[in-house]
């Protein structure tokens, strides 16, 4: 079977600006071959399997040199893999995509290009500067900022770059931009002529820098400002006045941790990322099979007929109790004459999924609310089955049970301390790296301190946010003060909450 490789423009680094093609092509791709403009979270869409290539480049750092990766793709393709070749950007704009296509027709191996959105373009759009403007700029040129100043001749026609173009944006210029100020006044360029450096952009680390030709690199060096980033100039850059919009986001610059399992994480940490957040995933608890390998599951799933109500407390009880199910050959037909309590919106809504419209829905975990809201269905002889996690509190089955009624309580799962190295985690909050961390139940903040070695005072400058006032009062036996602590007791209610936050 014949390889292919894709060069596929992988984008600037925000992991929503890859195409829709390129994506494909990743998920297909036996082998990725990636280097570090590239964004890791890319990597995510890439089979199980594949096998995972850094050739990273930096200035003065290559991992590997270009023949070398020309060779790889070459290789790989003829050993009939499909190969998915991520590069930052655009792969034909300095991207030396032309130099591994060329050696990929060379060695006669397939291969398809697929164009990317360049850093040219979009880390200026993310800095809320459009390189044309019908009043401003009718014209853009993207130029290399990497050219030896000691070559005698230069490639690049400076008087007509100077001039003749109104929007002029540098790539790999940072450490030459003495050279490239000096050209362009030189040229004829005013000196006044406003400029930008957007380091990072489109991500959120991405740092602005606004100057001038003259003053830019003066302001670069003072700034400490370091590579990547590209250099904007022309009368476009003063639209940033009116039109950022990225890099003033609510949470813009802030390090969020995200406590959640990871199979879990993803909701928050898309919703703290859309108002610019930087989230950091590190989970501090995992769901696990029960102790017993579900056998008090499978006995009261044999005996469903005999209940009454079945009460689930959480999403995880109710995945966990339909998987079971569905593994004893039956399917939710078997509960139709059973009547369903979902404490929470989001629990009601994990049934749905399943058929399921609870009957009644308590919005808080509170034993007193869930009761008054059974109660009037309460008769003699009432039968209730809850499947829910090991540690869950016990104060609702004991109440039901003060009422009358006959309470099964059956484990579908156990949370347990993740199995996730928090030594970076640890070191990012020694160093005051991060802004806040999110708790989404007690587990996470039990296991977050056991994962910490129990120095809770790593959180003393950290906003804590909590979902809910149980969360909040597990914080507080365990000697944090919880900041934030979310209304209504959703993924959506501490989102709101955190955004509501002022410090
Ligand atoms: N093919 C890439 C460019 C590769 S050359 C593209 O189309 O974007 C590498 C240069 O691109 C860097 O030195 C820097 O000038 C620029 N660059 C790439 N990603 C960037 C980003 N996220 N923010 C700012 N500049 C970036």
């Amino acid at each position: 079977m014949a390889g292919i490789v894709y060069l596929i423009g992988a984008g600037p680094g925000d992991p929503g600006l890859l195409t829709l093609k390129g994506c494909k092509c990743i998920k297909k791709a036996d082998v990725i071959v990636y280097d570090y403009l590239a964004d890791k979270k890319l990597l995510a869409y890439a089979k199980k399997n594949a096998e995972l290539i850094y050739v990273g480049k930096k200035a003065n750092n290559h991992t590997m040199k270009q023949e070398d990766i020309n060779q790889v793709l070459v290789n790989k393709a003829k050993m009939g893999k499909i190969v998915a070749r991520l590069k930052g950007g655009d792969p034909f704009v300095f991207g030396r995509g032309g130099e591994e296509a060329l050696a990929l027709k060379k060695a006669g191996q397939i291969f398809e290009v697929i164009p990317g959105v360049t850093s040219a373009i979009s880390a200026a759009a993310y800095a809320g500067i459009p390189v044309t403007h019908r009043k401003v700029a009718a014209s853009f040129a993207v130029i290399t900022g990497h050219e030896d100043p000691s070559r005698k001749e230069s490639g690049l026609n400076w008087k007509n770059l100077a001039v003749g173009i109104d929007t002029l944006v540098f790539l790999m210029g940072v450490g030459n931009l003495p050279h490239i100020t000096k050209q362009l006044i030189a040229n004829g360029r005013a000196a006044d002529t406003p400029a930008a450096l957007v380091r990072w952009g489109t991500k959120q680390q991405q740092e602005v820098l606004v100057t001038t030709v003259a003053n830019a690199a003066e302001d670069v060096y003072k700034y400490g400002l370091k590579p990547p980033a590209v250099f904007i100039v022309g009368d476009v850059v003063k639209l940033r006045n009116d039109l950022r919009w990225f890099d003033n986001k609510r949470l813009f610059g802030r390090k969020i941790i995200v406590t959640r399992a990871r199979q879990q994480a993803s909701k928050l940490t898309a919703k703290l990322t859309e108002l610019g957040a930087e989230c950091i995933e590190a989970p501090s608890i995992q769901i696990q099979d029960p102790d017993d390998s579900f056998a008090s599951m499978d006995k009261a799933i044999s005996n469903i007929s005999t209940y009454n109500w079945l009460v689930f407390t959480s999403t995880n009880g109710v995945d966990r109790f339909f998987a079971r199910l569905y593994s004893k050959d039956m399917d939710v037909r078997k509960l139709s004459d059973i009547k369903v309590a979902a404490i929470g919106s989001s629990t009601a809504k994990s049934l749905l999924k399943y058929g399921i419209k609870a009957d009644i829905v308590p919005q808080e975990f509170r034993a007193e609310a869930i009761i008054e809201k059974i109660m009037p269905y309460i008769a003699k002889n009432i039968k209730i089955l809850i499947p829910r996690a090991k540690q869950a509190r016990e104060i609702l089955p004991e109440e039901l049970r003060k009422a009358g009624v006959v309470v099964d309580v059956v484990q579908c799962y156990k949370t347990v301390t993740a199995d996730f190295d928090y030594s970076g985690i640890v070191e990012k909050l020694q160093n005051h790296e991060i802004n806040m961390i999110t708790f989404t139940s007690s587990s996470t903040v039990t296991n977050f301190i056991k994962l910490i070695n129990n120095k809770v005072s790593l959180l003393d400058n950290v906003i804590k946010a909590c979902i809910g006032p149980i969360t909040a009062e597990t914080c507080k036996a365990n000697r944090i003060k919880p900041d934030i602590i979310a209304q209504t007791y959703t993924i959506d209610g501490l989102v709101k909450a955190i955004e509501e936050f002022t410090d």
